[in-house]
């Protein structure tokens, strides 16, 4: 196993944290999955490239001729840090819920001219269910299974059934860090005439993926949980479908020409690209895509397999915590763990934590309702999540502080964060 202190270097982990009892602390920082912190690299290449920044696209001085080429060179990273093919398009968003957005108008009618639908399943975050239910031809939510071979099998039979334009598929579960085995789902929704689209807010962070490998026909991904800033995320993937839907937005930059009462919109990326576009975002996003991709094979997944063991074993060894699983025989999931201390208000336990231990955890029902209220935690749960920078020890922090917990309860009464019950 690797024990190495952490696997690439990100800023604020030597932050300090006050406790209730006066102390100061290291924060323990086991909410990636929400935001990661940013990579030393990142924050080095944004701190070398404020200097230089100035208009993209819209300016002949020389800064900005470097703005517009540090551009278009991180949004070349950026697809390809996900394999885009070389007739991909590399749309640059804000994060993952503006890249979904952005494609829910972009699904086309079929040849009689109903307009797509599309197939989601019940596990999916928020981002990647509304932009679906209210694009022109809607969504069909599938209720998931609880194998993943079952959920599999449902997907097919729901494929044959009915026509559908694209099945939106989670890369990875925000809830449990589990994922569908995308090569199987890809051969099956092809072989309907559906295309795929992954929701790799969780999957880009925490696993090489590769659109030209898979086949996926595209991934939306974000900037501030793959250790950049926030501001700036990615849709990557087929060009025919953005050439011609809605532009996201209506404004300059993506135009060919405009008159009084008439407009003839650009073809993508600049379709979608109205305003002035997020060069530093851009910039942050591609170093951390750069940093990532430099680390050798299989150490990312390494580090996160072993810390994930160690999290999960250590809940599991507690009487009173259950993890939550959505497939039973769901292989090699991300360091995204959620658990449920029964009978405890998962507000108070998170409270608690940061309180009296300077832990970090997030806690609700993770913009995924209906997963939550399916598997029976509607009263929500909570979740750690490791990533690069987290170690082991930070992990073990969290499980004798939850051992503490439940043998000697809080210290005081707290109040309790109320950041989840919109989320
Ligand atoms: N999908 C998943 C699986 C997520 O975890 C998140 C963020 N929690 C999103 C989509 C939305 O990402 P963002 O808030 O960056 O748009």
């Amino acid at each position: 196993p690797i024990e190495a202190r952490s696997c690439l270097p990100v800023v604020g982990s030597d932050t300090l944290v006050p406790l209730v009892d006066g102390r100061t602390v290291p924060y323990a920082n086991l909410d990636c999955a929400a935001s990661a912190p940013a990579l030393l690299a990142v924050a080095e290449r944004v701190t070398a490239t404020l200097p230089l920044y100035a208009s993209v696209h819209r300016g002949a001085g020389y800064l900005s001729q470097v703005s517009t080429a540090l551009y278009e060179a991180s949004r070349q990273t950026i697809g390809a840090f996900v394999g885009a093919r070389t007739d991909d398009v590399t749309v640059v968003t804000r994060n993952t819920t503006d890249a979904l957005n952005l494609l829910a108008g972009c699904v086309p009618a079929d040849a009689d001219g109903r307009a797509g639908r599309v197939l989601v399943l019940d596990v999916e975050h928020h981002a990647n269910l509304l932009p679906w239910q209210r694009s022109a031809g809607g969504a069909t939510v599938l209720i998931g299974a609880d194998s993943v071979a079952h959920t599999l099998d449902a997907l097919r039979a729901e494929l044959a059934r009915a026509p559908y334009a694209l099945l939106a598929l989670t890369g990875a579960s925000n809830v449990t860090g589990e994922y569908l085995p995308v090569a199987d789902v890809v051969a099956l929704a092809h072989e309907a005439g559906a295309r795929v689209v992954l929701d790799g807010a969780q999957l880009v962070p925490h696993r090489r993926f590769s659109l030209a490998a898979t086949g996926v026909d595209y991934i939306a991904y974000s900037g501030h949980k793959t250790y950049a800033p926030f501001g700036a995320g990615a849709l990557v993937g087929r060009r025919d479908w953005l050439d011609a839907g809605t532009p996201y937005l209506a404004g300059g930059g993506a135009v060919r020409q405009v008159d009084l009462d008439s407009v003839s919109w650009g073809t993508a990326p600049a379709r979608h690209e109205a305003g002035s576009p997020n060069v530093i975002g851009a910039v942050a996003l591609a170093a951390a895509c750069d940093a990532l991709a430099a680390l050798p094979a299989g150490t990312l997944e390494a580090h996160e397999a072993f810390l994930r063991e160690r999290l999960v074993s250590g809940l599991e060894s507690i009487d009173g915590i259950e993890v939550v699983r959505a497939w039973a025989d769901a292989v090699d999931p991300v360091g995204v763990v959620t658990f449920s201390v029964v009978g405890h208000d998962p507000g108070l336990v998170a409270a608690y934590l940061s309180a009296e231990h300077g832990i970090g955890v997030r806690d609700g029902r993770f913009c995924a309702h209906p997963l939550l209220a399916r598997l029976g935690y509607s009263a929500g749960a909570v979740r750690a999540s490791v990533g690069v920078g987290t170690t082991h020890d930070e992990v073990d922090r969290l499980i004798s502080a939850l051992e503490i917990y439940l043998s000697e309860g809080p210290s005081a009464a707290y109040e309790i964060v109320d950041v989840c019950w919109t989320v």
